[in-house]
């Protein structure tokens, strides 16, 4: 069974930090930023690349989630770094859709 699914459903603990009908962001358990948050739809979305052109909306409103989640987290002035991994290559490692917040330091371009 999908992990995100199961915070989803509080079935797995997370430090909720937005909620809607439509997303979940919390923070990430293994963080690699003094700030590191994850942003993830209430539908399974295995990857990007599995979203569907209905999914327009809720792909939109996870960036917006996504730029309310930074100014929460206070890097609105400092700025931060949204990442998607996607497949193997990105090293995705939970295949349910999600977008990684980082912030709070500054962060190498480019990624490894
Ligand atoms: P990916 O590697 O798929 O892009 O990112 C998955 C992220 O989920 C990783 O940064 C990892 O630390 C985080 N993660 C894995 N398991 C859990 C968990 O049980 N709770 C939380 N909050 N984050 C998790
Ligand atoms: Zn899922």
């Amino acid at each position: 069974m999908c992990l995100f699914c199961k915070i989803v459903r509080r079935e797995v603990p997370a430090e909720v930090i937005l909620e809607d009908d439509e997303v979940l962001a919390f923070k990430d358990v293994r963080p690699v930023a003094p700030s590191h948050a994850l942003v993830i739809p209430k539908k399974h979305i295995t990857s990007i690349h599995d979203a569907q052109t209905e999914d327009g909306a809720l792909v939109g409103r996870m960036m917006l989630a996504a730029q309310e989640v930074a100014e929460k987290l206070g890097l609105g002035r400092s700025g931060y770094r949204l990442v998607i991994n996607t497949g193997q290559d990105a090293g995705q490692s939970v295949l349910h859709l999600h977008v990684h917040v980082l912030g709070g330091r500054t962060l190498a371009w480019p990624p490894g």
